[in-house]
């Protein structure tokens, strides 16, 4: 048993035995944190995972207890019905509210959320039927295997079942395929989208689950008071959820866990310390509060879990190093064969405003050939490489890719195609391990949905996508870094780990915008044995790339760009010599690295 299931399997039985040794009041008190702790796992996905803030939950809370409150006193429904209505109504809610926001960037998620939160709730307030600003009460209990519930410590074990086993698929949705989907959205859509994950859909879970989860709370809720009124369910209470999330640390299931135990304990602490101190009663527990949650932030911006978990990784440092799998890989598809024609570039044109970014650039990349594009700094050709990649659309000009016209598709379609990326300024998960950065590549190569992943249906494709992603670690020679968290490594290596993505995607065409850059001597003749063994094996290649020695060895043509234009195309040592690429290489002084590479010769 490892030393987490150790750890877990303790809290389980902490949980069991709890309300046995606190009072009726402490039993309370811990359905509540059980309660709020629903609700924060749903942030921890939101904001945790999928980097979107919501400040609007308790208004999924109020929905859920509503909802269910009113079909079973004034319609006769029994509770679990209720809860069913409830679902359907929030997951509608949340899918419209989250296809109106989650398409735009920036505030307007959390500033529509706030919208939410208060519009909601208002409407609590003043709709009759729903018994107004008293709220409704005679609400029935929950009956499980009917038994009706009707103490604190049976709806304890009630509400803390339903936050383990949230905790539980939680966790293995995250260690998934889609799982891996979802923890990519923090690095930005472009990235996401070029590995084939569509990223308006995951977002788009995250916030239903979320919701879900709230509606399940504020279910639990109602039907352990007996009684609902607007109060709980304000914009006040959502933001107090994102807090607790916060302090506890949103990137992290038991931060959840504490950081709702923590908040709830020192509030209600303090609410009965403080007048006895004081003398009086009054709001100033607010106060203190603010300043110590406020102390606590400080400390440990990153929540308290952050600091437990710091802690157990130095007690126990290779708790969490997995060991290649013995799956088999994935099944590869079939390639073009070497000399086919793989990539075309007709005419292709890209004008931000009035600058002409790539003016009218034609050239062809087959199979088994590797592709050199060259030219200073500002020439155009990562612009080139996204239009060619769909991440950004040309403005005229065509690019037909294994004989289909793809300049309408979108990236992730590309994708799909067998055409794969990595950038310039490289786009890695920092804190995710190489392993899964890497396996992130596979993303469209395996089938099972996060539904099925919850509930660890889909372990075989797992080993088999993680098998996969080792492969491609020592092809390209990563393999003693698997675990590392990508961003601890230096920033050569992380444009390997960005090939070996690539490469995890099962490409036909790899386009590496300047690969060498930050490398060794060594790494670099590393890399050009990598590539020139892909090129064997039937790739095309096509690779932007200053260091002209690497690409004289490696290139098996070079096209030269200057200004937006194509100033020579042939072989290496023709472009070399060609007179426009002297002048552009001369010309440009401002361009850094064939100034600074000791073996590269500039002209
Ligand atoms: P290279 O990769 O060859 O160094 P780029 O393709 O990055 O060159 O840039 C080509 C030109 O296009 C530069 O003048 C750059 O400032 C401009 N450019 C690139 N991206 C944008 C953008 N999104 N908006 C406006 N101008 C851009
Ligand atoms: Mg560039």
């Amino acid at each position: 048993m490892k030393p987490r299931h150790v750890l877990t399997a303790g809290f389980v039985v902490l949980l069991a035995v709890l309300p046995w040794l606190v009072g009726s009041y402490g039993r309370t008190l811990l359905d509540y944190i059980g309660l709020a702790t629903i609700v924060v796992l749903g942030l921890v996905l939101l904001t945790g995972v999928g980097g979107l803030t919501s400040f609007g939950q308790a208004a999924f809370v109020g929905m859920g207890a509503y909802t269910s409150a009113y079909l079973c006193t004034a319609q006769g429904w029994s509770p679990w019905w209720g809860l069913l209505a409830a679902l359907v109504l929030v997951t509608l809610a949340a899918l419209v509210l989250g296809w109106v926001t989650l398409r735009m960037s920036g505030h307007f998620l959390p500033l529509s959320t706030l919208a939410w939160g208060l519009s909601i709730y208002l409407v609590f307030g003043n709709v009759q039927a729903i018994g107004g600003q008293t709220g409704m009460s005679g609400i029935a209990p929950i009956s499980v295997l009917g038994v009706k519930l009707s103490t604190a410590l049976q709806y304890h074990y009630l509400i803390w079942g339903v936050v383990l086993l949230i905790v539980w698929t939680v966790h293995n949705m995250l260690d998934s395929r889609e799982g891996r989907a979802m923890r990519a959205l923090k690095g930005g859509t472009l990235m996401a989208e070029a590995m084939g994950v569509n990223t308006t859909r995951f977002k788009t879970i995250l916030f239903v689950l979320a919701a879900q989860y709230a509606c399940v709370s504020g279910w639990l809720y109602a039907h352990m008071q007996g009684f609902v009124n607007p109060t709980p369910f304000s914009l006040g209470q959502g933001i107090e959820y994102l807090f607790m999330g916060v302090v506890g640390g949103i990137g992290d299931l038991w931060g959840a866990v504490l950081g709702s135990s923590l908040y709830s304990l020192l509030r209600q602490w303090l609410q009965d310390l403080l007048p006895h101190l004081l003398g009086r009663s009054g709001n100033f527990e607010d106060l203190v509060f603010g300043v110590l949650m406020i102390l606590i932030l400080q400390r440990a911006p990153e929540g308290l879990w952050a600091r437990v978990r710091a802690l157990g990784a130095r007690w126990n440092p290779a708790a969490t190093l997995a060991p290649r799998p013995s799956a088999p890989v994935l099944a590869e598809r079939a390639r073009p064969a070497a000399g086919e024609l793989v990539l075309q570039v007709r005419e292709l044109t890209k004008r931000f405003g009035g600058l002409v970014a790539n003016n009218a650039i034609s050239f062809e990349v087959r199979a088994g050939e590797v592709l050199a594009l060259i030219g200073p700094n500002g020439a155009g050709k990562s612009t080139l490489f996204n239009c060619i990649s769909q991440v950004d659309r040309a403005s005229a000009g065509e690019v037909r890719f294994r004989d289909r016209a793809v300049h309408r598709l979108d990236a992730r379609a590309v994708a799909a195609l067998g055409m794969s990326r990595t950038f310039q300024h490289v786009r890695l998960l920092p804190r995710m391990s190489v392993l899964d950065n890497v396996a992130l590549g596979a993303h469209l190569r395996g089938h099972h949905s996060f539904v099925a992943s919850a509930w660890r249906l889909d372990r075989a494709q797992e080993a088999s996508i993680q098998a996969t992603a080792w492969q491609q670690l020592e092809r390209c020679g990563l393999a003693e870094h698997a675990h590392a968290p990508a961003g601890s490594l230096p920033l050569g290596l992380q444009r390997v780990v960005e090939i070996a993505r690539a490469l995890a995607t099962d490409p036909c065409l790899l386009l590496l915008d300047e690969p060498a850059a930050g490398l060794r001597y060594l790494e670099k003749r590393n890399l050009a044995q990598l590539l020139d063994q892909l090129r064997g094996q039937g790739l095309a290649i096509l690779l932007v790339e200053h260091d002209l020695d690497f690409v004289m060895g490696l290139a098996d043509r070079v096209v030269a760009m200057d200004f937006g234009e194509k100033i020579a195309e042939g072989l290496p040592r023709e472009v070399q010599k060609h007179p426009a690429v002297i002048e552009a290489y001369l010309g440009g002084l401002d361009e850094p690295q064939a100034t600074r590479e000791p073996e590269g010769q500039a002209a």
